[in-house]
């Protein structure tokens, strides 16, 4: 079965990055037009993940900057460390989300 907090982990952290890109700006003095949107965006996919996934997510993010990442050709794409084939076939399926032993970040199949 489909791990359904996968896909909104990774729609969630684009939704995360956007905003601290939006705050960079805000920060330079410039006005941003769709902060508060972004914003309410992040706080309805929140809710929508379940809670043990969400805090991990949150605790990843307090240490680095993408908690979730791609996985490619068997290679983690935030460290580039290859990953056991074992787990390659249910993190295709995405029936569980599977953390990067030498990383720690959260990790998703692309092919
Ligand atoms: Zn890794």
């Amino acid at each position: 079965m489909m791990n359904k907090d996968l896909e909104k982990l990774v729609y969630l952290q684009d939704l995360d990055l956007m905003i601290e890109e939006a705050e960079d700006v805000e920060k330079l003095g410039f006005s941003i037009t769709g902060c508060d949107e972004l914003k309410q965006a992040r706080e309805e996919t929140a809710e929508k993940i379940s809670k043990p996934s969400l805090y991990r997510y949150e605790r990843l993010r307090g240490k680095l900057k993408r908690a979730i990442v791609p996985v490619k050709n068997d290679i983690c794409l935030g460290c580039f460390l290859r990953q056991p084939t074992s787990k390659g076939k249910q993190g295709r399926e995405r029936s569980e989300i599977f953390t990067c032993e030498n990383c720690g970040r959260m990790l998703y199949w692309l092919d």
